[in-house]
């Protein structure tokens, strides 16, 4: 065993995370879940809706079985979600192709929806204790910061060094789920991104960018790209019992399946709209402060317009993609965070 290896598995005994919910029964599917939910989001954030995921779908087969929605709403908030959706398609091949049992091999898991080599590794090296490399954000940075490693780790080139890395300081025989948690810890709690924690480092010896003072230079950046800005309406139709009418947008793009207000390219309320609602324009609006929100690959600002509307037709109370909210009605499950806080502020402020 190489002594970074040796090193950080006695600081693990110590001062490693040993009671995170996912680490209690590691079984593939609770890692897995654990595993897509940490992608992008804190343990802190993490720990209630994995909490509560885990008692609405304690196995592989009710997730197989609940419908999008149901998993979709408990998604809500945690955001990308992709992942939401990447999860219930898995749970139905894994159910219906692998009889209810994750695969042992890691290409069958690398091949499932959503899940990336690292995280299959995790899976598995947690699960069944196979001695496979993870290379998530957390190892990454340590093993840059290591090595002096040049380069952004998003390069393929740098990558497949990192993967090298990660390899050789993996155990091979025991130790293995230990190794994971304990690299997986230190990126997370010492070698953070800002100002790590160098004098309690249990590998500082070995670490050439603590010797030279270089830590805040290793991973290298990402090659600086500014993300485009689209800029939306929301339009916010109250009818005469002050109910607003919440949209089920298509299941692809961002927010797939979740409920949102209507969108327009302009302020004004489209005739369309108001044809395939049976909707009466009463032509009165009032224009609200924009909402932003960061996506993974564009910012969004819409403006909501709030506009007040007459129900003609009774068709437009049957249709499934959208439903007349009452403030003082619970929300429906899967609202996106930023739509629900807007709600919100309009109940609050009676808008
Ligand atoms: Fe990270 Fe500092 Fe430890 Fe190096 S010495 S691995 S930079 S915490």
């Amino acid at each position: 065993m190489l002594d970074f290896t040796r090193k950080l598995l006695t600081w693990y005994k110590i001062q490693g995370r040993k009671n995170l919910p996912w680490q209690e029964n590691k079984t593939a599917y609770r890692v897995w879940i654990s595993e897509i939910m940490l992608q992008q989001t804190q343990v802190k954030t993490v720990i209630p809706y994995y909490l509560r995921f885990m008692e609405v779908f304690p196995d592989i087969a009710t997730l197989a079985d609940a419908p999008l929605d149901t998993v979709l709403a408990l998604w809500a908030g945690l955001g990308y979600y992709t992942r939401a959706r990447n999860l219930h398609k898995t749970a139905m091949i894994i159910q219906h192709h692998y009889n209810g049992k994750f695969p042992s091999d890691p290409e069958k898991i690398i091949a499932l929806p959503g899940i990336g080599r690292s995280t299959a590794h995790a899976i598995l090296a947690f699960s069944e204790k196979q001695a496979l490399p993870i290379l998530d954000g957390n190892v990454k940075r340590v093993l840059a910061r290591l090595h002096t490693l040049p380069g952004w780790p998003g390069k393929p080139d740098v990558e497949k060094k990192l993967w090298e890395l990660a390899e050789t300081y993996t155990p091979t025989r025991r130790y293995i789920a230990e190794y994971t948690q304990a690299i997986m810890d230190l990126g997370a709690t010492l070698c953070t991104r800002s100002k790590p924690k160098c004098n309690d480092c249990p590998v500082s010896n070995e670490c050439l960018a603590f010797k030279n003072n270089a830590t805040a230079l290793y991973p290298h950046p990402s090659p600086k790209k500014s993300l485009p800005t689209k800029r939306t309406f929301f339009l916010l139709l109250k009818n005469q019992k002050n109910e607003i009418l919440l949209e089920r947008r298509p299941e692809t793009g961002i927010w797939g399946g979740l409920w949102s207000f209507p969108e327009a390219e302009t302020p004004d309320l489209p005739f369309h709209y108001l044809n395939h609602y049976g909707l009466n324009d009463e032509h009165t609006s009032q224009v609200l402060d924009p909402i932003k929100h960061t996506f993974s690959h564009f910012k969004l600002i819409a403006t909501p317009i709030k506009h007040r509307v007459r129900i003609k037709r009774s068709s437009a109370m049957s249709n499934t993609s959208i439903l007349w909210h009452n403030p003082h009605d619970p929300l429906p499950k899967g609202v996106p965070a930023p739509i629900k806080k807007l709600l919100q502020q309009l109940e609050k402020e009676n808008v």
